[in-house]
C-alpha cells in the first residue's frame, strides 16, 4: 500500500478503482522502435538484436544490394536510399523486402513475462495499440496471452501502421490475420480458408502512400476513429522521425485540434535520460496546456499504475479531485501465468460488470 493510504489521505482505494468501470472511451497507445528496444534491451531470446531502420543496411548486410552510388546513402539514411532504388525500378527491391521481413520475423520473445505482455494486459478491449514496428513481438505476446486464457475482447485492438512481418490480409474478405513466417504460425482466413498475404513493409520516403494498400488503409482508418474518440493518448518510444512527416500529419488530422481535445491527457514515454523538452515540442500539437507528462519508463505511466482502469483513475484524479492510490503492476512476476494471475481481480470485476468492451 502507498504512503498516502497509511496516512489516511487516500480518497480512493485500489479496490474502488478495480470495481469502477465507468469509462467507455478508448485509451490509445502508439508504439515506436523505442518500445521494442525497451522490451528487449539485450536482444531477443536467442540474443538477436533489434535493428533500427537506419541501421538495417549494416546490421543485415544489405549494402551490396545497392548500386555503388547508393551504398553510402544506404548506410547513413536507409529509407532515402531505398526510396531511390524503388524510383529506379531496381530488381533487388523485392529481395530486400524479403530479407528484412525474414530477419524481423525470426525475433522471439523470451519465456519470461515481457514488457509487451504488460502493455496488452494493462489495457482493455475498448482500447487500442497502434504500432509502427515491424517486429512480431506484440503478436507473439498476444498469442501467448490467449494461451493463458485471455480472450480477444479482454485485450486491446492491435493495428500496424507500417505493416508487420507477422500480419497479413485477405483482400477479398477484408480480414487481417497471422501469416506463416519465422517464429510465427499463421492461421487461414476464417471466411475463405486461404492463407493471408503478407502486409507491405517498406515505404519509400517521398511516396509514402497510406491509402493505396488496403491493409495499411484499414489500419489508418482505425487510427482516425480511435484518436478522435480517445481520452488518453500514450506515445511510447516513437520520436517522430523526419521520414515520417506524412504519418505525423495523418495522426494530427485524426487527433483533431488541441482545443477539441481539451479534457484529454497525453503521455510520452521516452528512453531513460531522454530530452523532455524535445519530446514535448515534437508532440506539441497533441498536448492541451498542462495535460501531458513526459516519462522515462513505462512503469511510471498511467497504464502501469492504474492497469485496465486508466480512464477511471484519470477521472477520479482530475474531475473528482480525489487522492488516488496506485495499483502498480508487478515487474518481477516469475512466469506469464503469475503475471496474468495478478490481473485476475481486475478481469473478474469486468466479467461481473458485463460491460460490453467493444471499441464502438
Ligand atoms: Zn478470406
Amino acid at each position: 500500500m502507498e504512503d498516502g493510504a497509511a496516512d489516511g489521505l487516500v480518497d480512493r482505494t485500489v479496490q474502488q478503482e478495480i470495481d469502477d468501470l465507468r469509462v467507455r472511451r478508448p485509451h490509445v497507445l502508439l508504439l515506436g522502435a523505442g518500445a521494442s528496444l525497451a522490451a528487449l534491451p539485450g536482444g531477443d531470446r536467442n540474443g538477436m538484436a533489434l535493428p533500427l531502420l537506419r541501421d538495417v543496411a549494416i546490421d543485415l548486410g544489405l549494402v551490396n544490394f545497392f548500386p555503388a552510388e547508393l551504398r553510402e546513402l544506404a548506410v547513413t539514411d536507409f529509407e532515402a536510399a531505398y526510396s531511390k532504388l524503388v524510383q529506379q525500378g531496381d530488381s533487388s527491391v523485392s529481395e530486400l523486402n524479403e530479407l528484412i521481413g525474414d530477419y524481423f520475423a525470426r525475433l522471439r520473445l523470451p519465456d519470461e513475462p515481457n514488457l509487451y505482455d504488460h502493455l496488452q494486459l494493462c489495457l482493455r478491449g475498448k482500447d487500442a495499440i497502434f504500432t509502427f514496428n515491424w517486429d512480431p513481438l506484440l503478436l507473439q505476446s498476444r498469442v501467448r496471452l490467449e494461451r493463458e486464457g485471455l480472450t480477444s475482447d479482454q485485450l486491446p485492438e492491435l493495428f500496424f501502421l507500417h505493416g508487420n512481418v507477422a500480419v497479413g490480409i485477405c483482400v477479398q474478405d477484408r480480414i487481417t490475420g497471422l501469416v506463416n513466417r519465422g517464429a510465427v504460425r499463421g492461421r487461414p482466413c476464417s471466411e475463405c480458408g486461404q492463407p493471408f498475404s503478407p502486409s507491405q513493409l517498406l515505404f519509400p520516403v517521398e511516396t509514402k502512400n497510406y491509402t493505396a494498400d488496403p491493409f495499411i488503409a484499414d489500419q489508418w482508418n482505425a487510427a482516425r476513429y480511435y484518436l478522435s474518440n480517445c481520452f488518453m493518448f500514450t506515445i511510447f518510444g516513437y520520436s517522430a522521425p523526419k521520414t515520417d512527416v506524412e504519418a505525423i500529419g495523418l495522426l494530427k488530422k485524426a487527433w483533431g485540434t488541441v482545443e477539441a481535445q481539451a479534457l484529454e491527457q497525453t503521455e510520452i514515454i521516452g528512453r531513460p535520460g531522454c530530452d523532455h523538452n524535445t519530446l514535448r515540442n515534437t508532440w506539441d500539437p497533441f498536448i492541451h496546456t498542462h495535460h501531458y507528462e513526459v516519462l522515462e519508463s513505462f512503469f511510471d505511466s498511467w497504464m502501469a499504475n492504474h492497469p485496465r482502469r486508466t480512464g477511471e483513475a484519470f477521472i477520479s484524479q482530475y474531475f473528482d479531485v480525489q487522492f488516488i492510490d496506485n495499483n502498480t503492476v508487478p515487474r518481477d512476476a516469475d512466469s506469464l501465468a503469475q503475471l496474468v494471475h495478478w490481473f485476475e481481480p481486475l478481469l473478474s470485476a469486468e466479467r461481473l460488470a458485463h460491460v460490453p468492451e467493444s471499441g464502438s
